[in-house]
C-alpha cells in the first residue's frame, strides 16, 4: 500500500451556514467545513447576501429536482479567497459576486447560439448548489461578476438579482430617452426600476397602491406618481400619451391586466413580477396599437456587470435593511412580510 502524501491540514475553523434541511423546514444554523473549490471554480468569502423572494423556491422545495440540505442565496457579494485548477481570469483577493445565473453548460443549443441566459441546463445559485447564506461559498467561474470599487458589498448584493432584472428588462424594452416608461409597484424591484428608468433618460410614471409612496417615488426619479387605488392608472397613462414600456414589478396579474391599456402604440408590458395566475388581455387589446406582453428573466453575469457599472456611473443604489447571518430566519420573515424597505441583506 502506497503511503499517502496528503497530510491533514492544520485545524481550519468551521464556517457558519444557514441551511434548509428539507422542503418547508425552518432555517437551521450549522457549522460546516470550509469547502474547497474544484476545477473551474472559486471559493468566495461571502461579505453580504441579499434575501430575495425567489428564495422561497429553496425554502419550500418548489423548484423541480432541488436537493437538500440546501443553502439559499443568489445575491452574493464577497472576496475570492481560493481558486481551483484551471482558473486564470480570477485572482485571490478580487471582489466578486454571484447572482441568479449560477452557471451554464456552454454546450446546449442556446449556449452554442450565445444565449447563455436561456441555457437548457442553467445552474442557479442557492438552488442547484449552495448559495450565499453562509460564510464561504464555491461558484463556477462563468457565474462570477466583478464588483466595482465604489460599490459596497451590501449595495452590490441586491443589484445582482433585483438590480439586473429591472435594468436589463428596461434596456431591452424598446423605449428611447424621453419616452414615457411606467414602473408598476414601488417595492423591492420597483424602487430600483424607477431609479434605473430615470437615469436611462425616460420620463417615469410610478404606479403604486395608495398615496404613501408618492414622495418616495418622486425622490427616486419618477416625474409622475399614479395611485391606482384612487385613479384609473391605464387612463392616467393614456393622458400622458401612453407608455412605451410598462415595467410590471409587483406580482399581481390583476394589476398588470388592468394596466395593459396604459400602453401606447408599439408599447410593451415587461413582466418581471413573478405571479402564477394568468394575465388577462383580449386579443383586440394586443392588436390595437400592435402591443406586446413580454416576460424577462434576470440575465447573464455580463449583464450583471453592466448593471453594477451603470449603478456606479449614475448613483443608482438599493435601499436596504441588513441582518447578521445568525438572524437569517428573521431576515427571511421580514422579506416575506412585504414590509421591508426595500431589500433585505444578510451580512457575514
Ligand atoms: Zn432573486
Ligand atoms: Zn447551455
Amino acid at each position: 500500500m502506497a503511503t499517502s502524501k496528503v497530510r491533514p491540514k492544520p485545524e481550519a475553523p468551521p464556517m457558519m451556514v444557514a441551511q434548509i434541511s428539507k422542503p418547508g423546514a425552518d432555517f437551521e444554523l450549522v457549522e460546516r467545513e470550509i469547502p474547497e473549490p474544484s476545477t473551474g471554480h472559486v471559493r468566495i468569502k461571502v461579505q453580504a447576501c441579499g434575501v430575495c423572494h425567489s428564495d422561497v423556491l429553496t425554502k419550500d422545495g418548489s423548484w423541480p429536482g432541488i436537493q437538500y440540505p440546501r443553502v439559499p442565496g443568489h445575491e452574493v457579494a464577497g472576496i475570492i479567497d481560493e481558486v481551483g485548477d484551471g482558473v486564470s481570469a480570477w485572482k485571490k483577493g478580487q471582489r466578486a459576486g454571484v447572482g441568479w445565473h449560477g452557471g451554464h453548460d456552454g454546450t446546449c443549443r442556446e449556449c452554442r447560439r450565445g444565449d447563455f441566459r436561456n441555457c437548457r441546463n442553467q445552474k442557479i445559485a442557492g438552488i442547484s448548489y449552495d448559495g450565499g447564506y453562509q460564510q464561504y461559498m464555491v461558484a463556477p467561474v462563468e457565474a462570477l461578476v466583478p464588483i466595482p470599487e465604489s460599490l459596497s458589498d451590501t449595495e452590490a448584493a441586491p443589484l445582482l438579482c433585483a438590480g439586473i432584472t429591472t435594468y436589463n428588462a428596461l434596456r431591452h424594452g424598446g423605449a428611447f430617452p424621453g419616452d414615457l416608461v411606467a414602473v408598476q409597484g414601488v417595492g423591492g424591484l420597483g424602487h430600483l426600476g424607477i431609479q434605473f428608468a430615470n437615469k436611462s433618460g425616460y420620463k417615469v410614471a410610478a404606479v403604486g397602491r395608495g398615496s404613501e409612496n408618492a414622495s418616495l417615488a418622486k425622490k427616486l426619479g419618477a416625474s409622475v406618481y399614479i395611485d391606482s387605488t384612487s385613479t384609473n392608472a391605464a387612463e392616467a397613462l393614456q393622458k400622458l400619451g401612453g407608455a412605451r414600456v410598462i415595467l410590471a414589478t409587483a406580482p399581481s396579474s390583476k394589476a398588470m391586466s388592468a394596466l395593459f391599456d396604459g400602453l401606447g402604440p408599439n408599447g410593451t408590458l415587461m413582466v418581471i413580477g413573478a405571479a402564477f395566475d394568468p394575465i388577462e388581455v383580449a386579443p383586440v387589446q394586443l392588436i390595437n396599437g400592435s402591443r406586446t406582453i413580454q416576460g424577462w428573466a434576470a440575465g447573464t453575469p455580463a449583464d450583471s456587470e453592466d448593471t453594477l457599472l451603470f449603478a456606479e456611473l449614475t448613483g443608482v443604489r438599493p435601499m436596504i435593511e441588513t441582518y447578521p447571518l445568525e438572524k437569517a430566519a428573521e431576515a427571511y420573515a421580514r422579506m416575506l412580510s412585504g414590509k421591508a424597505e426595500f431589500r433585505v441583506v444578510l451580512t457575514m
